[in-house]
């Protein structure tokens, strides 16, 4: 039931907001859920950013945040490399804010195609050139190169429309080299109970907030949580029939949560 939740998980692109622009409603939902004891934390498979950027972008928005509010897929993915390639070379394929994430979590990283990589690491890239896709090949026809990416999603909203996100780069890749990587973010568990650990939360506090349903909606499905889907990004009602991943809400935009979460409390 929505009135039981405190502690809700809200992607952000899409959902909260796209580029620069803040949805109406958002602040006021996150400031609201403050006032009733509960936490917001923001779990998104943008690998753009690192989560100092986005305590950054949420000050633009007028929002306080703390970096541990915020579980992004390029955090999630440090953490599964901090235990599993420690001491190794690893060549990522992504910002340089991403590679200084990884670098941060002491981890050796290069943007060659050199002797000794042992990963393939991609996250969504915005300074992608061609350069760095012909050497993410070079390395991934050695069978013994791992390869692991950040988030599954093929696109990502903006103001325009859509541009290729990790998973789009991914699909490109293997489609020349035939092989496809491991995923770390969405719809992973993991990244919710990083958020829902911190705050010793019941599910039925927990609300999953999302545009998207093979990411979003299956990532609170599989923490075994509530979810909520929102029009404002890649999802439309039509697409609710194909989906095998069926959200417990949908609201047209995250202002139309906020007033029905008000109303569900008994507030008007
Ligand atoms: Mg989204």
């Amino acid at each position: 039931m929505l009135a039981d939740k405190k502690y809700f998980l809200f992607d952000i692109d899409g959902t909260l907001g796209v580029d620069d622009t803040l949805y109406e409603g958002s602040a006021e939902l996150i400031s609201y859920i403050e006032t009733i004891g509960g936490r917001a934390f923001y779990i998104t498979n943008n690998s753009v950013k690192s989560r100092k950027d986005y305590v950054k972008k949420f000050e633009r928005w007028g929002i306080k945040t703390e970096e541990s509010q915020f579980m992004t897929a390029s955090y999630a993915a440090c953490r599964y490399l901090e235990k599993h390639y420690r001491g190794k070379k690893l060549f990522v394929l992504g910002t340089p804010s991403f590679a200084e994430e990884v670098r941060s979590f002491g981890l050796t990283v290069t943007e060659k195609a050199e002797d000794g990589v042992e990963c393939v690491v991609v996250g969504f890239d915005r300074t992608l050139s061609y350069e760095k896709v012909e050497a993410a090949c070079e390395l991934l026809f050695c069978s013994e190169v791992d390869f692991i990416a950040t988030n599954p999603d093929l696109r990502c909203p903006t103001a325009f429309g859509f541009v290729p996100d990790c998973g789009g780069i991914c699909a490109m890749l293997a489609a020349a080299v035939g092989r496809t990587p491991r995923y770390i973010g969405k719809p992973d568990a993991k990244i919710v109970s990083l958020c829902t650990k911190q705050v010793c939360a019941e599910s039925g506090e927990v609300l999953v907030v999302g545009d998207r349903l093979y990411t979003d909606i299956a990532c609170g499905i599989n923490a075994g949580v509530e979810t909520a889907l929102v029009y404002t990004g890649e999802a439309k009602p039509e697409d609710l029939e194909a989906s095998e991943f069926c959200p417990d809400h949908t609201f047209d935009d995250i202002n139309e949560l906020y007033q029905e979460f008000r109303k569900s409390r008994g507030e008007a």
